[in-house]
C-alpha cells in the first residue's frame, strides 16, 4: 500500500474519483446486525502526524494516477467525526493547505456522534473544510432500529440530520430497503417511518441500498434460521415507491449501488417525483428475471 486508505468508500466518491485518506481505523459501534464492513477490525485513531505524511503521499499519488490535481476527497473510516474536534480540524485544515482545488471534502459519521458534538465543534470541522456528512439512516422505524442495533433511536436520527444542516453541512441519509423483512414491507412501518424522519431531516441527499445478509453478520443468521423473510425485488421497488410517495423534502435521491433491483436514475425532489414514480412503476412492470434479487448477491460478499 502506497499510503493508508479507507477500506470502503460511498459509491458516489469512486465515481468523482474522490482522494482517500483515513483518520480511523474501523467503526466505534461495530454492532449494527446488517453490517460486514468492519467486522473483526478494532477500532483505532491514527496518529494526526502519520496522517499528515499519507496527505502528501496522496497528493503525489493522486497526480500520478490520475493526472490531475483531485477535486473531492474521502475521509474514512466509519465515523472520523469521534476523534477530537482540535485533531480533525488540525488535519483538515493541513489538507486544504496541501490541496487547495479540492471543493468538497466529506465523511461517514454515526448520528449519535453528531448528537453528542457539541454545535460550536461541529461549525469548526465545516470552516475547516468538511463539506459533507454521510449517514446511515437505515430506518425510521424506531422497532426497526433497535431491532438491527442500530444504537440510535429515530429521534436522535432527526437531531444529528438537523444540527448537522444548521452547521452548514450537506448532508447525505443512506436508507435499507427490505431491512425489516416481509413483517415490516407488510405493515408498510418501514416505508412510512422512514419517510417521516427523511421528511423531518430534509437532506441533500437520500440514498437507496439493498438488504443483502452478508455471512458472519446476525441478518445472515436470522436469514439462514428462517427468522428473516426477504423481499423479493418487486416488493423493493414497492417499498421505494412507497418512500418516496410520501417525501416531501428538496433531496436528491439516488439509487447508486449494485443491490438495488434496477438502475433507476438519479432524480431530484420534490420536481422529478413523478418521473421518478414513473421509473419505479416501470421497473415494478418488468419480469423477475431483468430485476437483480438480492439474495443472490449473498454468495459473493458484497455489500
Ligand atoms: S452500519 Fe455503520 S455504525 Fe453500524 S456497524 Fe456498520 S459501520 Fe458501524
Amino acid at each position: 500500500m502506497i499510503y493508508e486508505m479507507p477500506p470502503f468508500r460511498p459509491p458516489n466518491e469512486g465515481a468523482e474519483q474522490s482522494l482517500l485518506l483515513r483518520v480511523t481505523r474501523g467503526c466505534p459501534w461495530n454492532k449494527c446486525t446488517f453490517c460486514a464492513m468492519y467486522k473483526g477490525m478494532k477500532f483505532e485513531r491514527r496518529d494526526v502526524e502519520e496522517i499528515k505524511k499519507d496527505i502528501k503521499v496522496a497528493k503525489l499519488f493522486y497526480n500520478a494516477a490520475y493526472g490531475r490535481e483531485p477535486k473531492t476527497a474521502f475521509i474514512g473510516d466509519s465515523d472520523s467525526p469521534i476523534i477530537k474536534t482540535e485533531d480533525f480540524v488540525e488535519i483538515l485544515r493541513f489538507l486544504r493547505a496541501k490541496i487547495p482545488s479540492l471543493r468538497r471534502v466529506t465523511s461517514y459519521a454515526r448520528a449519535k456522534t453528531i448528537v453528542r458534538k457539541r454545535e460550536e465543534y461541529l461549525r469548526a470541522l465545516r470552516e475547516a473544510g468538511l463539506t459533507r456528512l454521510h449517514l446511515g439512516l437505515e430506518t425510521g422505524s424506531d422497532e426497526l432500529l433497535r431491532r438491527v442495533r442500530k444504537g440510535a433511536s429515530a429521534e436522535e436520527m432527526i437531531t444529528a440530520g438537523r444540527k448537522a444542516k444548521a452547521a452548514g453541512f450537506e448532508i447525505s441519509e443512506y436508507v435499507i430497503l427490505g431491512l425489516g423483512g416481509r413483517e415490516f414491507f407488510e405493515t408498510r412501518e418501514h416505508a412510512l417511518e422512514t419517510a417521516r424522519v427523511l421528511n423531518e431531516i430534509n437532506p441533500n441527499f437520500i440514498r437507496f441500498r439493498t438488504l443483502v445478509p452478508l455471512p458472519g453478520t446476525p441478518m445472515h443468521d436470522k436469514y439462514v434460521s428462517g427468522e428473516l423473510e426477504l423481499l423479493t425485488p418487486h416488493e423493493v421497488l414497492e417499498e421505494a415507491h412507497t418512500i418516496i410517495e410520501n417525501l416531501e423534502v428538496s433531496s436528491w435521491v439516488s439509487f447508486d449501488h449494485v443491490s438495488n433491483p434496477y438502475p433507476i436514475p438519479d432524480a431530484k425532489l420534490p420536481e422529478e417525483r413523478e418521473h421518478l414514480l414513473g421509473d419505479l412503476r416501470f421497473a415494478l412492470s418488468l419480469d423477475e428475471s431483468q430485476l437483480v434479487d438480492a439474495k443472490y448477491l449473498i454468495c459473493r460478499g458484497y455489500l
